[in-house]
């Protein structure tokens, strides 16, 4: 309230507040909502920062995969060419007159030349399926036969090698509408890894396996023999009637908590540079793209008694029906 002026002495012009808790309450109100709104606005800088940091980092650890993938490839390419060369070479020198090392030569020249095309079959398959080009020639595929034929091109060389090799199969056909060369290369990429990851007995761990599962079976891989690959397959009804290849080796099996990383991309849980076993990282990824393709699925189960258990579960088709 003010005096109006010396115009009219005693005249006072006031403003008076009619309800002032209301203007308490309405500051209250405005200092909420910004306090309210920097909050939600801090959180959101937090929560943006994290997404940043966390989509940088799995930047980082694609871009150094992809490093290690085209070093791995490079090595994995220049390692079955210089033995193919170095035994072409020394049996073109005609220097080689035994006909058992001639043959033993040929054995390593056709061995290391299915290991170059599995893995140019492997990287091809991988830049397609990327691509979303991989094309399937789905069609009536008798699973006994593809098992059977896939194992016995493996035969030779496994027990040329000292493995111990099972094939396990039932009699008669089961069916699946699948491609067969697809499913075959399933089967390839495991028992390839089966072959790579069993080490010799006296570089195995000692006691117990390392491997996903629950303990129980520690102590046991000691006195089982290292190199022991099997491949089984079997048809089962629970909970859908299905199919089930299993592949299994007597490895130290795949690390503890990387039971599901193998089939990322690029993954490695046995990197090159620490134990020499050489890989792309992609054989697991391709092969449960195909059996996802085909309905199915691919997963890990360490091995009773260690090792390694890789399932491929796949829908078997009517046998009545198919095309
Ligand atoms: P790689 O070319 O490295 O073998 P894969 O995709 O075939 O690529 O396998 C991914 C990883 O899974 C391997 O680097 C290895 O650490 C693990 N792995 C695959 N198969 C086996 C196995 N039979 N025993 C133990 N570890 C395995």
């Amino acid at each position: 309230a003010t005096e109006v002026g010396d115009a009219l002495p005693h005249w006072e012009v006031a403003a008076y507040l009619v309800n002032p808790a209301q203007l308490t309450q309405a500051a209250r109100i405005a200092s909420l909502t910004l306090g309210l709104l920097i909050t939600v606005l801090l959180l959101a800088i937090g929560v943006g920062s994290w997404l940043i940091v966390r989509s940088l980092n799995s930047e980082l650890k694609l871009a150094r995969q992809k490093t290690d993938f085209v070093s791995n490839v490079s090595h994995e390419l220049k390692t079955p060419l210089t033995s193919i060369r170095m035994f072409s070479e020394l049996l073109a020198d005609g220097r080689v007159t035994d006909s058992g090392k001639q043959r033993s030569y040929l054995n390593i020249i056709t061995a290391e030349a299915a290991r170059l095309t599995r893995l140019i079959n492997n990287v091809l398959d991988f830049s397609r399926m990327e691509r979303g080009e991989k094309k399937y020639n789905f069609q009536s595929c008798d699973l006994e036969e593809v098992v059977r034929m896939t194992a016995e091109t493996f035969r030779p060389h496994f027990q040329a090698n000292g493995f111990k090799f099972e094939c396990a199969v039932p009699e008669g056909k089961i069916l699946v509408e699948g491609d067969c060369d697809a499913l075959s290369q399933v089967i390839v990429n495991l028992l390839s890894n089966a072959e790579k990851y069993s080490i010799a007995p006296e570089r195995r761990p000692p006691a117990r396996r390392v491997d996903d599962g629950d303990s129980g079976h520690a102590g046991a891989e000691t006195s089982a023999p290292a190199k022991d690959i099997s491949v089984s397959l079997a048809q089962k009804s629970s909970p859908l009637s299905h199919a089930e290849i299993r592949v299994m080796d007597r490895g130290p099996g795949v690390p503890r908590g990387s039971g599901e990383k193998i089939f990322e991309k690029f993954y490695r849980a046995h990197d090159s540079l620490s134990n020499g076993i050489q890989g792309s990282g992609l054989g697991l990824t391709i092969a449960r793209q195909i059996a996802r393709a085909h309905g199915g699925d691919l997963v890990y189960e360490p091995r009773e008694g260690g090792g390694s258990c890789f399932i491929l579960r796949l829908p078997v088709s009517n046998t009545d029906e198919h095309r």
